[in-house]
């Protein structure tokens, strides 16, 4: 029901709106949009409605002029080309038809303007510098001089500063010869920009053509305009790196954009002040301008800004020492840059968190971020060297040459300056790594020289010095093992003690120390008559303990007994004294006792057997038998 009624009152207002189409003739519509045209910036509403009326009018016989003229107005409002572009290939067929020039011109810069939103810059700049000729032929001087300066715009964008100051001139000179002192200030500020921009770097020309700008514009009662001018003159002394000019102009810029209530200028403003500050070293002072910001920004949900202001007040808790909340803005931040793969900030962050990191001792992370830096400032360098080589394709007039080679200069510079900082923090990590190793290397020395000096203190407290044999405490802790192991398997152990015989005489007749040298003699013989894994220690002045490991069976002691006595016996003393020869006694027990001292004592009862029984002999016992 409801749409049917919609659709009746929509063929009710077709049918109107035809009728109407047929009783306007082309000079009623030429008088409408030239009515529109007047209007359009003062008061838009009535501008708007007689562009409509004027299209509800238009037929495919319409003539092509008043086409043309409503396609440029509309042109106007387009400001988002998707719709812009609806007509485009109506005006520019219609733009090539007419020989009107000042059409031509207007539907031009309709085009140039969708192109440029589209970034297709340099087809926009053809239509600009179209645009320009026409309105000139046209002597529309208003026209050319924004044809020209939306030119210049896109030739600064792209570099080419000497056809960006060419244009600006003659919108300049033309705007000037028709007494439009707004078209002039604005050509003139336009001129001032491309003589700030660092690649340009004309900064006190720059500067005094704002001056003129602040007289100008304060004269014309536009309060914003001078506001701007007094932020451009601010940061081109910030570009010049008179921080203290800088700052005095930004707080006049804060001083107008206050006045003017105007939230965002004021912020913008603020945040650079807070740089400009940070710079010369005021970092309480910048702080609060940065939490301001903050406080806008983060009220808008403006990620963009938040990330920028982050990495200043990140840059400025570095150097007050705050490396936390330092830190935490600054990893904020990144994550913004790398989305938005924006490598000169990023290079800027990674610096900060590196030098954060060193600061801290965290030369782990400071390494990383270092490394990263570096990388990024290669990435950045390589950038430069592009945009320069591109740059230097442009034609250049004599003084921007120079001005290129100036640049090239302090670009050179900076490389030089940032390849120094890079070596010297590479020297700085090595000599962390050096000073690393050695510590770990004393270290381990240390370690080492501990682990053997245990070893030789064990080692001494359990070796007898004279003989380098087990001492006596070292051979009874062996019995003890031996004894609770062959308690374990069910097997009896051997244990021999040996004594040298008559060695009170031996040492009377030659001397304490031929004993000493015999000792060590009969020691060694004993070790080295016996299977590696039998144990022998020396238990007191003479006499010697052996614990014979393994399943021995009687039989087989009395035999290793037997081949001891036989070595000692056939020990070669000539070189101690002449036809000296020892014998020993031994006594032998095969027992499965478990009690170390009653072992050793069964052992020792066998040996005063051996000696009663006449010495140099092997007196064997099985206790088990005994028992
Ligand atoms: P036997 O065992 O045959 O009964 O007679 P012996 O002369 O060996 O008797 P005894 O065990 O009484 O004498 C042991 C001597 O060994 C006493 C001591 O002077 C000497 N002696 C003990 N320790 C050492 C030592 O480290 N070096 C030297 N040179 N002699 C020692
Ligand atoms: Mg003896
Ligand atoms: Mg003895």
């Amino acid at each position: 029901m409801r749409s049917e009624r919609f659709l009746l009152v929509a063929l009710f207002a077709g049918v109107l709106c035809s009728a109407h189409a047929q009783t306007m003739d082309s000079r009623e519509q030429n008088r409408m949009l030239a009515e529109a045209e007047r209007v359009r910036k003062t008061d838009k509403p009535k501008a708007r409605q007689l562009l409509d009326a004027v299209n509800r009018t238009i037929t495919p016989a319409t003539d092509p002029l008043v086409r043309g003229l409503a396609l440029a107005l509309e042109c106007t409002w387009a400001d988002e080309p998707p719709a812009a572009y609806r007509f485009f290939a109506d005006a520019m067929a219609i733009a090539e038809q007419t020989k009107s020039a000042a059409l031509k011109s207007k539907l031009y810069i309709c085009r140039a303007n969708a192109l440029q939103f589209e970034g297709k810059s340099r087809d926009a700049e053809a239509d600009y510098a179209a645009a320009a000729d026409w309105a000139a032929k046209a002597r529309n001087g208003a026209g050319e001089a924004d044809a020209r300066a939306s030119l210049a715009f896109l030739e600064y964008n792209r570099g080419a500063m000497a056809d960006a100051l060419s244009n600006l001139q003659s919108a300049y000179r033309i705007s000037a010869s028709m007494g439009d002192e707004k078209g002039r200030l604005d050509a003139l500020t336009l001129m001032a920009n491309v003589y700030a921009d660092t690649k340009v770097a004309q900064y006190d020309r720059a500067i005094e053509y704002y001056r003129q700008l602040v007289v100008g514009y304060g004269k014309l009662g536009l309060p914003s305009d001078v506001a701007d001018t007094f932020y451009n003159i601010a940061s081109t002394f910030e570009s010049k790196g008179n921080q203290a000019a800088a700052e005095l102009h930004y707080r006049r810029a804060l001083a107008e954009f206050e006045a003017l209530k105007s939230e965002k200028d004021i912020i913008y403003t603020r945040r650079a002040l807070g740089s400009s500050l940070m710079k010369q070293g005021r970092l309480k002072e910048a702080l609060p301008h940065f939490d301001a910001a903050m406080a806008f920004y983060e009220s808008r949900k403006d990620i963009g800004n938040i990330a920028f202001v982050q990495q200043f007040r990140g840059s400025a808790y570095r150097r007050l020492g705050r490396f936390e909340a330092a830190l935490r803005d600054l990893e904020a931040a990144r994550a913004y840059f790398e989305n938005e793969k924006n490598t000169r900030f990023l290079e800027k962050n990674a610096d900060e968190t590196a030098l954060i990191y060193e600061q801290l001792g965290d030369w782990r992370n400071a390494y990383v971020f270092r490394k990263r830096h570096e990388a990024l400032q290669n990435e950045l360098a390589l950038a430069r060297r592009d945009e320069l080589a591109s740059r230097l394709r442009i034609e250049f007039d004599a003084e921007k040459k120079e001005r290129e080679n100036r640049a090239l200069a302090r670009e050179n510079a900076l490389r030089a300056a940032a390849l120094r900082e890079a070596e010297h923090n590479q020297e700085l990590q090595l000599a962390v790594i050096i000073l690393t190793a050695l510590l770990a290397v004393a270290l381990g020395l240390l370690f080492w020289r501990q682990a053997v000096n245990t070893r030789r203190m064990r080692a001494m407290a359990m070796t007898d010095d004279l003989t380098r044999l087990p001492n006596r405490r070292h051979i009874l802790a062996a019995v003890e093992i031996a004894l609770a192991e062959a308690q374990r398997n069910g097997q009896p152990i051997a244990l021999i003690m040996l004594d040298i015989d008559g060695f009170k005489r031996i040492n009377d007749a030659h001397g304490h120390g031929a004993g000493d040298e015999i000792l060590k003699r009969v020691a060694r013989t004993c070790r080295l008559t016996l299977r590696t894994p039998d144990q022998i220690g020396r238990v007191g002045g003479e006499e010697f303990l052996i614990v014979l490991r393994g399943a021995t069976t009687p039989e087989h002691a009395g035999e290793i007994a037997e081949r001891l006595r036989a070595a000692v016996e056939q020990l070669d003393l000539s070189s101690i004294a002449d036809g000296l020869h020892v014998t020993i006694s031994l006594g032998v027990c095969v027992t499965k006792e478990h009690d170390a001292k009653a072992a050793i004592a069964a052992a020792d009862e066998l040996l005063y057997r051996a000696k009663e029984n006449g010495r140099n002999r092997v007196e064997l016992s099985v206790q088990e038998r005994v028992a």
